[in-house]
C-alpha cells in the first residue's frame, strides 16, 4: 500500500529503494491533474508526482512532459528507464483499448484522439496498456482493495460522474467497444433530466456529484432555501458540491436530508440494476460513499431489496472503497500489471 502522505494531494518520494529494481509506471490522466507514479506489483508506491493538465494545452506538450516527469522520478529513486517493467495509463473515457487511444472525453477537448500507448511504448520501449479510469479503478480494487481477488466485483466511482467497471470471473469486462459496465448511463427514468449523452434520466444525472451539485445550486438559488449546505459552501452558491451535501446530512440539515433520500433511493435503483446484471459478490463505491460511510450505505442497503432479487442482494457486499484517494496511483499500477501479464 501507499505511504501515509499520499492522500493529501502533494507529491512525495520515499528515500532510496536501492534493493528493489523492478518498476511499474502508473499514469492517471484527469481533467485537472495528471499523475505519474512508480510502484510495484504489491501496490507499494515509491514515488508519485502530479502536474496540472490545463497549462499543458494538449498532448503535444503534455506527453513529453509526462515522460520527463517519469524520468525525473526514476532518477530520484536511483533508477533508470531500463528498470521499468511495464506502464499502465488510466484515461477518462471513452477510450479505444485496442488502439491504445483516448477518444473524446468531454472535459479534455485538446486531448481528443491521442494515441497514448504508442507514445509511451516508443518513449520507454516497455509493454504499455491503457483503459478508462473506471475500469482501471475496478482492476485496482481487484488487485489491492478490501475485496481483493473477489472474482465477481463491480466498482462504481460515485464521484463527479458515475463510472463503472466490472470484474467477472476474475476478468475485466471490456465489451465490443470498451463501454461495458458504463453504469452511469443506465436509464433510470425515461422522463428524467436530460443527460449530456443524449438520453434522459441517466443514473449519473441522479447520482453523479456534478449533477447533484447542479441540482442543489439551482434549487437553493431559485427557492432561496435556507440550508447548512450553503453555509458549508461559505455562502457561495457556485461552491456547493457533493461534499457540502454529505457534511450537511451529517449535521441533520432538513433540506440536505431530502436531497439525500432521493439520492440514496436512486443510488439503490442503479445498484439494483448492477446486481441483476452482474450478480457480483462485492459492489464497491468510490468517493461520495467513502466520505459518507454508513450515512450512505445504510439507506442504500435498505432500499436495495426493492430493486434486485433477494438472492442477488443477499450474496453481495455493498461497501465503500478501502483504497480511498490512492486510487489514482493504484489504477495506473493495476493496468501496468495487466500489461506485464499479457507478455508471453
Ligand atoms: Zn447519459
Amino acid at each position: 500500500m501507499l505511504a501515509s502522505n499520499s492522500g493529501n494531494g502533494k507529491d512525495f518520494e520515499l528515500p532510496c529503494v536501492c534493493v528493489w529494481n523492478m518498476a511499474l509506471i502508473g499514469i492517471d490522466i484527469g481533467g485537472t491533474k495528471i499523475l505519474a507514479c512508480i510502484g510495484d506489483k504489491t501496490g507499494k508506491i515509491f514515488a508519485s508526482k502530479r502536474i496540472a493538465t490545463k497549462p499543458l494545452k494538449g498532448p503535444q506538450k503534455g506527453l513529453p512532459a509526462i515522460a520527463e516527469l517519469i524520468r525525473k522520478m526514476l532518477q530520484e529513486v536511483n533508477m533508470g528507464p531500463k528498470d521499468i517493467q511495464a506502464i499502465g495509463i488510466s484515461s477518462p473515457g471513452p477510450v479505444s483499448v485496442k488502439k491504445g487511444m483516448m477518444l473524446t472525453p468531454p472535459n479534455l477537448p485538446e486531448w481528443h484522439n491521442t494515441k497514448l500507448v504508442e507514445f509511451f511504448e516508443k518513449e520507454f520501449e516497455k509493454p504499455t496498456v491503457m483503459n478508462n479510469d473506471a475500469n482501471a479503478a475496478a482492476l485496482a480494487e481487484y488487485d489491492f482493495g478490501g475485496s481483493q481477488r473477489t472474482p465477481n466485483l463491480v466498482y462504481l466511482t460515485c464521484s463527479t460522474g458515475m463510472g463503472g467497471g466490472a470484474i467477472v470471473e476474475g476478468k475485466l469486462v471490456q465489451g465490443i467497444s470498451d463501454v461495458a459496465a458504463e453504469v452511469g448511463h443506465f436509464v433510470l427514468d425515461i422522463q428524467g433530466p436530460q443527460c449530456p449523452c443524449g438520453q434522459r434520466g441517466c443514473f449519473e444525472e441522479y447520482c453523479g456529484g456534478a449533477a447533484l451539485a447542479r441540482k442543489m445550486q439551482k434549487e437553493i438559488q431559485e427557492k432561496s432555501i435556507n440550508t447548512k449546505i450553503l453555509e458549508l459552501a461559505q455562502g457561495n452558491i457556485g461552491k456547493i458540491d457533493a461534499a457540502c451535501l454529505v457534511n450537511a446530512v451529517k449535521e441533520n440539515d432538513p433540506y440536505a436530508r431530502t436531497i439525500w433520500s432521493e439520492f440514496t433511493l436512486r443510488l439503490a435503483q442503479g445498484i439494483g440494476v448492477v446486481l441483476m446484471n452482474f450478480n457480483p459478490e462485492a459492489l464497491i463505491l468510490g468517493t461520495i460513499a467513502i466520505h459518507a460511510g454508513d450515512y450512505l450505505l445504510n439507506p442504500v442497503k435498505e432500499h436495495l431489496i426493492n430493486f434486485a432479487w433477494k438472492p442477488n442482494v443477499l450474496s453481495c457486499r455493498v461497501e465503500a472503497s478501502a483504497i480511498g484517494e490512492e486510487i489514482s496511483e493504484l489504477s495506473g499500477i493495476a493496468l501496468a500489471i495487466q500489461a506485464l501479464e499479457a507478455q508471453p
